[in-house]
């Protein structure tokens, strides 16, 4: 089956999803990902490294919070 990213409706052939907003997104939309910790890869979309709370927490490897950090 095909994915398409939430962002841009191109397709997908792997699955990155923003650990900020929880949408699949492309490799294009994605803007940055770390591991945070041996189990834990954290990715951001361009949307939220554009939201100072989310990229803050990204730059702090952690996860957003539920119902806080979104926009
Ligand atoms: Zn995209
Ligand atoms: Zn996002």
């Amino acid at each position: 089956m095909t994915m398409l990213c939430e962002r841009c409706k191109r397709e997908i052939y792997r699955n990155n999803k923003c650990n900020y907003c929880d949408r699949a997104v492309c490799d294009g939309c994605m803007k940055a990902s770390q591991r945070a910790s041996k189990l834990q890869r954290l990715i951001i979309c361009r949307d939220c490294w554009s939201n100072m709370e989310k990229r803050t927490l990204y730059k702090n490897k952690r996860e957003a919070v539920q119902g806080q950090a979104r926009a």
